[in-house]
């Protein structure tokens, strides 16, 4: 039996405080999302999925469960069209290590 495991279980393990109203990142403006960003790479590389691509080519933002990475802060580099904080003290992911 193998004993890998996937990415997604190890996420599991790790536990979330959602810091309700205030999102630590969020995009700016949204209609550059649609109008002048094309690919979108946000709602692809974001390892927790917390950007989504509509039907109608906007992208929507759900920061709970964001890792912190900063992945999306350095994918939207050409537009800097993402403000990025970490969370308050206390909020956010709570890696669990082991
Ligand atoms: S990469 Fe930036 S500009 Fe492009 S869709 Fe994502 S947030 Fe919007
Ligand atoms: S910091 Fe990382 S996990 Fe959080 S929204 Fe950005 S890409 Fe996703």
């Amino acid at each position: 039996m193998s004993t890998h495991v996937k990415v997604e279980e190890k996420l599991f393990q790790n536990r979330y405080r959602v810091d309700g109203g205030r999102p630590h990142i969020q995009i700016k403006d949204a209609e550059v999302c649609v109008s002048q960003c094309g690919t979108q790479p946000c709602t692809v590389c974001c390892p927790a999925g917390c950007y989504t691509q509509e039907n109608n080519g906007r992208v929507v933002l759900i920061t709970d469960g964001c890792l912190e990475c900063g992945t999306c802060r350095i994918i939207c580099d050409d537009f800097r069209n993402v403000t990025w904080e970490y969370p308050r003290g206390g909020y956010g992911v709570l890696f669990k290590f082991g």
